[in-house]
């Protein structure tokens, strides 16, 4: 089966294999991960290998701070402006859809957050060119969401602040580790790890270490990072299974050469699934500006919607799953993250063409 599932979705499968051969006795400790106390000698080598595994992979300079924490992005939402500002502050927020719209919301309720550029009108589409944004000139941070999983939307590039002593945060949940990025033009980057890097449960927090403990004093001890930073996330019971899968998906990443490698494939994967639908005169359809189409989730119509549901349908009995948009937008989303081979796609795209030759006859 081809998973096109948006998250939780498909991990690679060298990968599940290799837990499921150690999942009753890892490295001869004659434990499971589930069983390990998370602060045996174990479960510390296999935590302190994923920190130093990611570190290696994106480049991650010493002075920030590398947390695998828990409660999903959605906790972000509240944890960065608890942690990054005051109640009266301004923050700036770019809302390219759904996600970064939640994470203002949630922002309003600790500081004071500004919406300085919305795709909402063109349905959330597009990117706005950062020569234009008028930024709030005292704003704490400017807070964007990476790439858009329900609209696939992604940003190819990314804005500065203009406050010099603002940061740049940023919801990578759904392209992190899918390509290089510059951690130091961030202030704080995280991540929801069910799309690329591992199971639901662990949420990685990369964030500048001169950012750490100015929490606002109502902030829970679980969303400060200065608590998670000082224990090294082992303040309480991490997600160990999830951090121990975390783990073997980066070091698969290494084996494959890195970001650098998996971007190429993950562009050739893109463009095939681009290529098809653009080819397609108008059968397929993606809603998106073409320079900002995400590498990770390809959302698509048909022009006859009513047609949709037996795509969807059809593609299921050829073993191709979860190719249903999100209840919020409807048509065809295929999430094509680092784990997706390009058999896949090509399957997908094979498909996709015999659809629409079947029905032009
Ligand atoms: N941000 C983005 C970009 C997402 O795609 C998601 C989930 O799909 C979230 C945030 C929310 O993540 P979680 O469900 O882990 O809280």
């Amino acid at each position: 089966v081809f998973n096109f599932a948006a998250g939780p979705a498909t991990l690679p499968e060298n990968v599940l294999l290799k837990a499921q051969s150690e999942l009753y006795n890892w490295d001869g400790s004659g434990m499971s991960v589930m069983e390990m106390s998370h602060r045996g000698k174990e479960f510390m080598s296999i935590i302190q290998k994923a920190e130093a595994d990611l570190r290696a992979l994106l480049n991650i300079p010493e002075d920030y701070a590398v947390l695998f924490l828990q409660g999903g992005a959605t906790t972000q939402f509240a944890a960065i402006p608890l942690n990054l500002c005051k109640p009266d502050d301004t923050v700036d927020y770019i809302v390219t859809g759904s996600w970064g719209d939640k994470a203002y919301k949630e922002a309003a309720k600790y500081s004071k957050p500004k919406v300085i550029w919305s795709g909402k009108a063109e349905k959330y589409t597009n990117i706005p060119a950062f020569d234009s944004l008028e930024q709030s000139p005292d704003a704490k941070y400017l807070h964007i969401c990476a790439n858009e999983t329900i609209h696939g939307v992604e940003f190819k590039d990314y804005p500065n602040p203009k406050n010099p002593n603002a940061i740049l945060v940023a919801d990578m949940s759904s392209n992190f580790c899918s390509k290089p990025v510059d951690v130091t033009k961030f202030g704080v980057i995280y991540a929801g790890a069910q799309k690329n890097v591992g199971p639901s449960g662990v949420t990685i927090v990369i964030i500048k270490k001169d950012l750490i403990g100015n929490a606002q004093p109502i902030t829970p001890v679980m969303l400060d990072y200065k608590i998670h930073a000082e224990n090294n996330s082992l303040y309480n019971t991490p997600p160990c299974f999830g951090i121990y899968m975390c783990g073997l998906v980066f070091d698969d990443l290494l084996a494959q050469g890195g970001l650098v490698e998996v971007e190429k494939k993950n562009k050739k994967k893109a463009q095939i699934l681009y290529d098809t639908i653009d080819a397609s005169n108008g059968f397929f359809r993606c809603p998106v500006e073409k320079s900002v189409r995400s590498l990770m989730n390809v959302p698509f119509t048909l022009a006859k919607s009513e047609l949709e549901a037996e795509f969807i349908k059809e593609a299921a009995k050829e073993k191709m799953v979860q190719l249903k948009g999100h209840r919020s937008v409807g048509g065809m989303r295929a999430s094509i993250y680092n784990a997706m081979p390009l058999a896949g796609v090509e399957k997908l795209v094979a498909f996709m063409k015999d659809f629409q030759v079947s029905l032009e006859i």
